[in-house]
């Protein structure tokens, strides 16, 4: 699955260049940079690859959620809708603009299921975000369909579907805004690193200064810099984007690996009946990180779960269900509002609601759900042995 599975010669180039100058800041100091400007090049490298008019590179994914929201306006008391099953940064980024994350069920999509969407909106919802979860996509058009009939934002959480497409259009470019993470596990690492993509100047405007204390960046001297508002540092620095920029070039090979691992790994299990594959709205749009799949119930998940840690092969075969970041059941810091900073009363109530809230239809889709990632490096004698395990072990776990 991610990009630090092929990090060699080319990685090692970029940072080289940066070392070098000794300039590792992404502005100023255009005399002793030397022309080498690798955030700035890297911002061009992704509006051409994924097709979006701008980007804006920043320190994390969680970092790109933030200044998403800030630039959409999105804040104090705007209740913004999102799924149950994500990574906890996608409502990170939502209270740390004030905002309220209203949490709910998925489908088999394992994102935002629509049906479930339209009954949480309120007259306070000002977004709905999806989260590209484990590769794949979002029933992005019935999705799109609600916010236009509402009048809301729609903010795409692409952090782990760099590369995914929905009916040819790169997921993150299709919402309002999307966000990309270039952590160390992500498809494309840049070690940390995340990107804001948008169609809409005024956003992208706002999405610059906002990460880099409000800078207009209209100066070659920073100090002359005007702050039309606040912001924050949330800079990615040019050592990362070196990475980024080596990594973003070998993106179109670590598709083509991942899709071809993966069709090979899921025709394996297909043969056994009780099998059921997660539902993909853009098949041929998956980036294939992951093969995710589920058994009838419960009970038979747990035993696979349990034969593959017997037989030591667990790894690689992800039980978010009994997973500590990726599912509501175990967000207790969240469920209990167990912040360092003061949280508004409204996000307070939000928070502990949470915890007597239930999420059947989610927990009857996760129970049973198996995510298998996807290795870069396997080969197709290791993904014959991978499967014929899995598929033994599911048989095993079937008959508990
Ligand atoms: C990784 C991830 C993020 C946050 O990215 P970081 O770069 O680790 O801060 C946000 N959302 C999802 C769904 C992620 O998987």
């Amino acid at each position: 699955m991610p990009g630090f599975e092929f990090f060699g010669a080319e990685e090692r180039k970029e940072v080289n260049d940066v070392l070098e100058t000794g300039i590792i800041m992404r502005y100023g100091f255009d005399g002793p940079r030397k022309g080498v400007w690798k955030a700035k090049e890297l911002e061009k490298a992704i509006t051409e690859v994924f097709g979006s008019k701008y980007a804006q590179l920043t320190s994390s994914g969680t970092s790109a959620l933030t200044t998403a929201f800030a630039a959409l306006g999105i804040g104090f008391g705007d209740e913004v809708i999102m799924p149950a099953f994500t990574f906890v940064a996608s409502f990170e980024a939502v209270l740390r603009v004030g905002a309220i994350p209203v949490l709910v069920d998925i489908d088999e999509t394992l994102t935002l299921n629509p049906a479930a969407v339209r009954a949480a909106i309120t007259p306070r919802t000002r977004c709905i975000m999806p989260v590209h979860m484990c590769g794949s996509m979002a029933d992005i058009d019935a999705l799109k369909q609600i916010c236009d009939e509402h009048k809301l934002i729609f903010l795409e959480d692409a952090c782990q579907s760099i590369g995914a497409t929905y009916k040819g259009r790169h997921v993150g470019t299709i919402g309002d805004a999307g966000t990309f993470s270039f952590d160390f596990v992500k498809i494309i690492t840049c070690g940390e690193g995340g990107v804001v993509l948008t169609n809409d100047e005024s956003v992208y405007t706002k999405c610059d200064g906002y990460t880099d204390h409000g800078h207009d960046h209209l100066n070659l001297d920073r100090g002359a810099d005007q702050h039309p508002f606040l912001g924050y540092n949330y800079r990615i620095s040019e050592l990362h984007a070196a990475v980024g920029l080596a990594q973003i070039r070998k993106l179109d090979k670590f598709l083509e690996i991942q899709r071809k691992n993966h069709s090979l790994l899921r025709s394996m299990l297909a043969e056994v009946p009780e099998v059921s594959f997660r539902q993909i709205p853009d098949p041929a749009g998956d980036t294939c990180t992951h093969l995710s799949w589920f058994l009838p119930t419960e009970a038979h998940t747990k035993a696979f779960v349990a034969e593959m840690k017997a037989q030591g092969v667990l790894p690689g075969n992800f039980y978010w269900y009994a997973n500590n970041w990726h599912y509501i059941k175990q967000w207790d810091h969240l469920k209990t509002a167990t912040t360092l900073h003061a949280v508004s009363d409204e996000q307070k109530a939000a928070l502990l609601k949470l915890s007597t809230t239930s999420f059947p239809a989610s927990d009857a889709i996760m129970s049973r759900c198996i995510s298998t990632a996807i290795s870069l490096l396997w080969t197709e004698d290791q993904i014959r042995e991978k499967g014929e395990k899995m598929v033994a072990a599911i048989r095993k776990a079937l008959q508990a």
